[in-house]
């Protein structure tokens, strides 16, 4: 077993998840308005160990947006299919230190990395335009993608947030203006379509996860592409591979190196408070709390002394 005294690591888990329940600092991410709705004090914790042992406290039953926890699997999918010189032509591989929705390109004109705003967008498109497998239409592009993240949720329901999808497309301006200056700076695939592209990303964003199922979809990383419930192969190793530097290095925009710092695990936040954690070889954890520091991320990182 890879957690030989659960009865005991259990009993750590839920003294800290205790102590970070008291933490009410933050506020909750307004400028999607459907975000807004959603309950503060919502808090819950899940993992899912390589071995497939499970770990549920608080309301880890309760969906909330995938938001940018979506972005590594989407990375993932990308690479899968078309290779890394393939996408890393499109998007690099160094952190941006700039918030995640900032108009900013590297050196030679490409977004910096998968795990932010630009770069997502970008790799959204190489999904939509150059994997064929994927039916090249909106709707089944789309299904292909859900798919992956239902194996990678090893059983557990993924959802649609219809209304959160709504909400986002109409307030956004700033992933339009990334977009426009994308194709500006002709950052896309030649047939790609930019509107297709963007509703694509939204789409991604709005998927309804737990955290259950983010600890499910966090041990397929840390198990190398295996899901542990189902033992399905779901990415190959070497997009695991690239995956978890990217989320080590690049997966809490201008956090990150303070993340690696004090944490030192490759993990990737997003603006519902989600957050997945993967310790390659040892499990995925799955995190929700919707009040968000400053840099629009769960970035109070400090561990309660127990
Ligand atoms: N859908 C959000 C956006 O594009 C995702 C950002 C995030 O989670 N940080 O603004």
């Amino acid at each position: 077993l890879v957690v030989s005294n659960w009865t005991e690591f259990r009993k750590q888990v839920e003294q800290i998840y205790e102590l970070c329940k008291k933490n009410e600092q933050g506020q909750v991410a307004t400028y999607i308005p459907q975000l807004g709705q959603v309950d503060p004090s919502n808090w819950s914790v899940s993992i899912c160990t390589v071995d497939g042992q499970q770990l549920n406290l608080g309301n880890y039953q309760e969906y909330f947006t995938i938001q940018s926890v979506s972005k590594p699997f989407v990375y993932a999918i990308a690479l899968d299919h078309l290779g890394q010189d393939t996408v890393h032509k499109y998007v690099g591989k160094e952190p941006s230190g700039k918030m995640f929705n900032e108009l900013i390109l590297n050196h030679e004109n490409k977004p910096h990395n998968p795990m932010i705003n630009s770069g997502a967008i970008v790799t959204c498109s190489l999904i939509h335009s150059m994997i064929d497998s994927f039916g090249n239409k909106p709707s089944l592009v789309f299904e292909r993608t859900k798919e992956y993240f239902e194996k990678l949720a090893g059983g557990l329901h993924v959802g649609f947030n219809t209304s959160v999808y709504i909400s986002e497309q109409e307030t956004a301006d700033r992933n339009y203006a990334i977009s426009f200056y994308l194709k500006e700076h002709k950052c896309f695939p030649s047939n790609s379509k930019l509107s297709e592209t963007l509703k694509f990303y939204f789409r991604c964003c709005s998927l309804n996860v737990s955290t259950s199922v983010l600890a499910a979809m966090g041990s397929s990383l840390a198990n190398y592409g295996i899901n542990p419930l189902t033992s399905e192969k779901i990415y190959k190793t070497s997009s695991v591979k690239n995956t978890l530097s990217l989320m080590y290095s690049c997966g809490m925009y201008d956090y990150s190196g303070q993340f690696a710092f004090e944490v030192g695990l490759p993990g990737k936040s997003g603006v519902s408070g989600a957050m997945v954690i993967a310790i390659p070889d040892v499990m995925g954890i799955g995190l929700w709390s919707p009040r968000l520091g400053k840099l629009g991320i769960s970035e109070d990182v400090s561990i309660p002394s127990i």
